[in-house]
Formats: C-alpha cells, structure tokens, sequence
C-alpha cells in the first residue's frame, strides 16, 4: 500500500491552483498524532510505500527524518514544489526513490500560475539534485492550463536533460470552467498531443524511450490492467492527514466520503470501492480506470464536463492502442526492452490519467 503522509499543511508558495497554505483548522500545519501509532500502522504493511506530500512536505524535514529512519518501507517518494532543495542535506533527497517537482513547462506558464522567480529556482535546484549525484527519478510533475501548450511544454522539460519523467494534469479537477475549453481542446490540446505522441513513437522507433509518464502509464494499463482509479486511492493508497485521519485521496480534505477512519488506530483496511458506472462498463476502462477518484465523486464541471474529459482520455486511449502492435514489435525485435517501457514500475503517487 502506497501511503500519502502530509508532513504540514503549510506552503511556502502560493499558486493560483490551490491557494497556498491550508487553514490550521483544515490541515494543522504540525503532526497531531503519536508518532508510535503512525509506525504501528505501517510496520505491519510488507508492502508499504511512503510518500511525503503537503502544504510543502520539506518544511517539515524533523518528522520526514524520523519516518525515514524508524518505518522500514519499501520507497520513500517526496511531492514537493522544490524551492527549498539547496536547503535540504543531500543525504536526505538522496533517501527518495521519486522526487516529483511541480513546475508547469516554460517560464512563462511556470511563473504566471506559481509566482515570479519560482521556475529558475526549480530548475536551479533540480540542477542541483543532479549535480550532487542524485540517482532517483526526477519527476516534472505538470498542470496544464488554458495557455499551456502539451507539446511545447513536455518537450522544453524534456530538453532541459533533468527530468527523467514528465506527466501532467489538465487543470479541471478543482478549476472553474475555463474560458474556451472546447476550442482550447480542437485548436491546441488535440493538435499538440497528437504531434506529441508522434513525436514519443519516433523516438521509439529510434531506440529511445522518452518518460512521457501517461503515456507510458497508459500503454502499461493495457498491458497488464490496474487499480481503479489509476491512482489506487482508497484501493491501494490511502493519505495521512496531520490530524491523523486516513483517507483516500490526499486533496479531499473535507469531502466526508473520502474518510476511511476518523483515527489512525483504528484504521485496518480500505473497504470502499467508490468507482461504479458509466466508467466500469466505458469502452476504455481498463485504461483509464475512472481516471481520478475526486472527479468522480465530487464532478465540479458538471456531467457534461465530465464527459467532455472522457472524450480526451478516450481519444488519446485508442491512439495508444492503435501503437501497440507496432511497438510490441519493436520489444520483439530489441530494438527497445520492454521493462524500459513500462511505468510507473509501483505505484509511486503519479496521476496516470491526464
Ligand atoms: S473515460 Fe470517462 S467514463 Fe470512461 S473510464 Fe474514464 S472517466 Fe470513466
Ligand atoms: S487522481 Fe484524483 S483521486 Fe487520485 S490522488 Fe489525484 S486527485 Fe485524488
């Protein structure tokens, strides 16, 4: 089981998508519980997998410390918005298996949405990391709005060399209706995924496998199937808030249909599956999986909207399948080794769907 552990819920950002900080009241900014009962929990899990996520989880490096060093767990994945890497010791960053950076593409998009000065300081950190000799994956993780471009923006991270994995989310989980979806979607979204795919497939075909992360998530669900939703939350992941309540997905907060336990004591195994029609019976469910638990349940955009979403995941679903013989044929042939191709290889908090 992957647990998603708030370490705070302060930030030291504060982006238009979320809002900086929870209130204390939401998210206490400090851990409430008895350490003891955060390691009871997880040490009977063989199989347990650790992610630090926030506010911003570096603020607090005392209690990630302590998680590192008493709770024996498979990998230790770290969400964070990088700003504070140059002030973390390296022997810390070098614990994570994934480090996921949240940066958004170009400098402009980065900057307008996360603060000004906040992509060079990502990048100089991420530059950092790898100088200092960090062998984990280096994750972009990306959200992607109305001015964003998929193609123009995975291919800047990409060409940067420091990002070993790039995925993104499109901005309609928590968002507004934007102002022209669906034009954004015929006149820039579909073109440029399209070109982006392509472009993922050529590379292919020239022995190299960029980590284009739905993509690759994707082609693996095909593959072998998975959890629903993608995520695993409330199947194969559940979140630890500060206050000590466990839930299924790490941004429903409030929501009282992600509680799984009031008290961490308590808590014995997720027992809810919440996933249910149209998308158990959706003509792509084996690979999109409901795409994501919080829209599911909570569908800001309405029905329709939710529906406008399931076009693109629909649309870029049977592109990956119409691929896959040929790229089955080029693991056949050795031109690329299929354990290169298949990712996330355990399920390291990345959001498959876009
Ligand atoms: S495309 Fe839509 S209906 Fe189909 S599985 Fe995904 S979220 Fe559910
Ligand atoms: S994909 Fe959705 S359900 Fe899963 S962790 Fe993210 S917000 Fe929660």
């Amino acid at each position: 089981m992957l647990y998603i552990i708030y370490t705070t819920g302060k930030c030291n950002l504060n982006c238009k998508y979320c809002g900086g900080s929870f209130s204390k009241e939401k998210m206490p900014w400090e851990i409430k519980y008895k350490f003891d009962d955060l390691k009871r929990l997880l040490k009977k899990d063989r199989e347990c997998y650790i992610c630090f996520y926030g506010g911003e989880p570096l603020l607090n490096q005392i209690f990630i410390k302590k998680v590192i060093k008493e709770i024996p767990a498979k990998k230790f994945v770290l969400q964070t918005n990088g700003l504070l890497i140059n002030d973390t010791e390296f022997e810390l960053l070098n614990k994570f298996d994934v480090i996921l950076l949240s940066i958004d593409g170009v400098k402009e998009i980065t900057d307008m949405y996360r603060g000004k000065g906040v992509y060079d300081r990502i990048l100089e950190n991420a530059r950092l990391l790898k100088k200092k000799g960090f062998k984990g994956d280096l994750v972009a993780r990306m959200t992607l709005t109305e001015e964003g471009n998929i193609y123009r923006d995975v291919l800047h991270l990409l060409s940067t060399g420091l990002f070993d994995h790039i995925h993104w989310q499109l901005n309609v989980v928590w968002s507004e209706r934007w102002k022209n979806f669906e034009g954004w979607v015929k006149n820039n979204y579909l073109p440029n995924l399209e070109k982006l795919l392509n472009f993922w497939f050529k590379k292919m075909q020239e022995k190299t496998i960029l980590g284009i992360a739905p993509f690759q998530g994707i082609f693996k669900r095909n593959l072998y199937g998975g959890t629903m939703p993608p995520c695993g939350s409330g199947i194969d992941s559940v979140t630890v808030t500060t206050d000590g309540r466990i839930l299924s997905c790490p941004i429903a907060v409030e929501e009282k249909w992600a509680v799984l336990s009031e008290d961490l004591k308590s808590f014995r195994k997720p027992e809810k599956i919440l996933i249910g029609e149209p998308c158990r019976s959706c003509i792509v469910s084996r690979e999109c999986g409901g795409r994501c638990l919080y829209t599911y349940m909570e569908k800001f955009w309405g029905e329709k909207g939710f529906k406008e979403i399931c076009k693109l995941n629909i649309w870029l679903i049977e592109r990956i399948r119409e691929l896959k013989p040929k790229i089955i044929e080029m693991t056949k042939t050795g031109k690329i080794q299929l354990y290169d191709l298949i990712y996330p290889t355990y399920n390291n908090s990345i959001e498959i769907i876009p």
